[in-house]
């Protein structure tokens, strides 16, 4: 490698707070992925009181109950919204899981009626009907692209997509956003929502790569994402159909 080789730099939104099921599997899943095709990688961890100062290529959080999320709202919103708005407006990549996802749409209504604020990267709000109503929670598999993904949800907010937001995926199996319209998370430009945990990444391959190559498209457009063996990601993949039901 040289000095002049591409550089991806990846922002992880506060895992400290938004950790849920494992999501900084998804961090650690994109730098692997990036390393074994010889792409550099940084990545900056954010605590939720922390300005990022420097653009970034790849923003990621995870999910996160409504008390965290509290604290990561008010992080989003007083210090990073103009940062992460402009990069993304300027084409860099998101994946943004559960909590995550409530807090990059216009508004999440959390259990006890408080609202928190968004960034409206998603045309989309959540709202939480109260804890005496259930939860969606279980094995997801979706249709996604020609393909599907999987993945693991447990969220009592319930999402509903405005009419600029498109669905990342279509439910097979699962409760998705709503449990009512059959859509699974939100696509706004580069930046991915979904209520898949899992870590989602390990187990989703394509969707990793995907990810990683529209975070690339601005620096380094021409750079080849060689193929890996994904043998014990695809088994993973197919164990999570078989959890959830299909084969
Ligand atoms: N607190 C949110 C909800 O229950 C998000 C939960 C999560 O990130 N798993 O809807």
């Amino acid at each position: 490698m040289t000095d002049s080789d591409p550089v991806l730099r990846i922002a992880y939104l506060y895992p400290d707070l938004m950790n849920l099921y494992a999501d900084r599997g998804n961090v650690t899943c994109l730098e692997r992925r990036c390393a074994w095709r010889g792409l550099r990688t940084v990545v900056k961890r954010l605590e939720w009181n922390e300005r990022l100062a420097d653009p970034t290529d790849l923003y990621v959080i995870g999910g996160g109950q409504d008390r965290q999320q509290q604290l990561a709202s008010k992080g989003l919103i007083s210090h990073n919204a103009d940062r992460i708005l402009s990069d993304l407006g300027d084409g860099a990549a998101m994946l943004a899981v559960c909590g995550g996802y409530q807090l990059m749409a216009h508004l999440y209504r959390a259990a006890d009626g408080s609202e928190l604020p968004g960034l409206g990267v998603f045309d989309a709000e959540t709202i939480h009907p109260g804890s005496d109503v259930p939860r969606c929670i279980g094995n997801v598999v979706c249709d996604w692209n020609e393909s599907r993904i999987v993945g693991f949800e447990n969220h009592g907010g319930r999402t509903y997509l405005g009419p600029d937001a498109t669905p990342l995926a279509q439910v097979v199996r699962g409760h998705g956003n709503n449990a009512e319209d059959g859509t699974e998370g939100a696509v706004a430009g580069n930046a991915i929502g979904t209520y898949l945990h899992g870590s989602v990444l390990p187990k989703n391959p394509h969707l990793a790569d995907q990810i990683i190559r529209t975070a690339l498209a601005r620096i380094a457009p021409d750079f080849e994402l060689a193929p890996l063996d994904d043998a014990a990601e695809w088994a993973a993949h197919r164990a999570a159909m078989r959890a959830a039901g299909l084969r």
